[in-house]
């Protein structure tokens, strides 16, 4: 089962900016109000992820790090129903795998903390350990034990600016979480949770730094059961930012044809030129109306019906940019 591991690592865990994707994705799945990442060498070194989430039973530590042991997905009707973003129920069996890997946990109410173990892929029993309730995660020495993937990990400052873009695009997915990351022990982004529309562009504004536009424009309007929300900002003559362009559906980063389409037209429409402005939308719709099971790694969708939230994205786009010339 290691060396299955090990493949199935190779599906998932392609740099240590992978790894805090699924570690912090597991952690709002529990519920967090609060993560904390720390890094060393870029991830090389040291991945830990800590959350004051729900927590894991202590006879369930082992099944957390167990292949498809925990797999929510039950039926066909499960795939066509996921709506959680962790489905696939074997990141960390692969991450333990490749890594010298620990998982601590209390549940909220427990008394005691546990810790398991799993050094290149032999797990170790359960034992007490200190813990606030919540979860940590610490995963070292990534690819220790495979060399053929070691060897494409990039300089240490190239790999932590992969998790540094990794947790903007997770920040700006979930306002009302706060989020931590240090890098060799000095602390280098606290985005605090917000709780209203004001503190919410706030946090956009400072989770996009420097990239966020002088002018934005809010937006939220549903209809056809659909409802966007967010921000866009108006382009400047002078730059393009394609690169600063976040659109989530239902929750989850999505790169889309269909989308990047409404979007271009919209603009292209109100304000006759096509430099790529910022913007962080949100788009929801029943998960029975989207199928993001294309690819789990990849920032893929598939519409049911993409005529309708086509016209529904320029619309209410074309709507919003419009009164900026009345
Ligand atoms: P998946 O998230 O697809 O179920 P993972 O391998 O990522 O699979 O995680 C396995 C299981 O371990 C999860 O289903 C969850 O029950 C538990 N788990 C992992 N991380 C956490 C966490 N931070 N807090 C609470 N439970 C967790
Ligand atoms: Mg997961």
């Amino acid at each position: 089962p290691e060396l299955i591991n090990q493949i199935a690592a190779g599906e998932v865990i392609e740099r240590p900016s992978s790894v805090v994707k699924e570690l912090v994705e597991n952690s709002l799945d529990a519920g967090a109000s609060r993560i904390e990442v720390d890094i060393e060498a870029g991830g090389a070194r040291l991945i830990r992820v800590r959350d004051d989430g729900g927590g894991i039973a202590p006879d369930e530590l082992p099944l957390a790090v167990a292949s498809h042991a925990t797999s929510k997905i039950g039926s066909f009707d499960d795939l066509e129903h996921v709506a959680s973003m962790g489905f696939r129920g074997e990141a960390l069996a692969s991450v333990s795998s490749v890594a010298r890997f620990a998982l601590t946990s209390r549940q909220r109410d427990a008394e005691a903390a546990f810790r398991i173990e799993v050094d290149g892929g032999k797990l170790q029993a359960a034992r007490p350990a200190q813990h606030p309730p919540g979860t940590s995660v610490e995963v070292r020495d990534l690819f220790y034990n495979v060399p053929a993937r070691k060897k494409f990990m990039r300089a240490e400052r190239t790999e932590f600016a992969h998790i540094d873009d990794l947790l903007k695009s997770l920040a700006l997915a979930r306002g009302s979480v706060e989020f931590r990351l240090s890098h060799n022990g000095k602390p280098v982004r606290i985005w605090k949770a917000a709780r209203d529309a004001q503190a919410q562009l706030q946090r956009v504004a400072e989770v996009l730094g420097e990239d966020f536009p002088a002018q934005s424009l809010r937006v939220d309007h549903a209809a056809a059961g659909m409802r966007l929300s967010g921000w866009v900002g108006l382009p400047t003559a002078s730059r393009s930012q394609a690169d600063q362009q976040y659109f989530y559906v239902n929750g989850r980063l999505v790169r889309d044809r269909v989308v990047a389409h409404a979007v271009r037209q919209a603009y292209a429409d109100v304000l006759f030129h096509g430099r790529h402005p910022v913007f962080a939308l949100y788009l929801e719709l029943d998960p029975a109306g989207v199928d993001v099971n294309v690819h789990p790694a990849k920032h893929e969708v598939r519409f049911r019906e993409q005529r309708l939230v086509h016209d529904f994205l320029f619309r209410t786009l074309h709507e919003a940019l419009a009164q900026t010339r009345a």
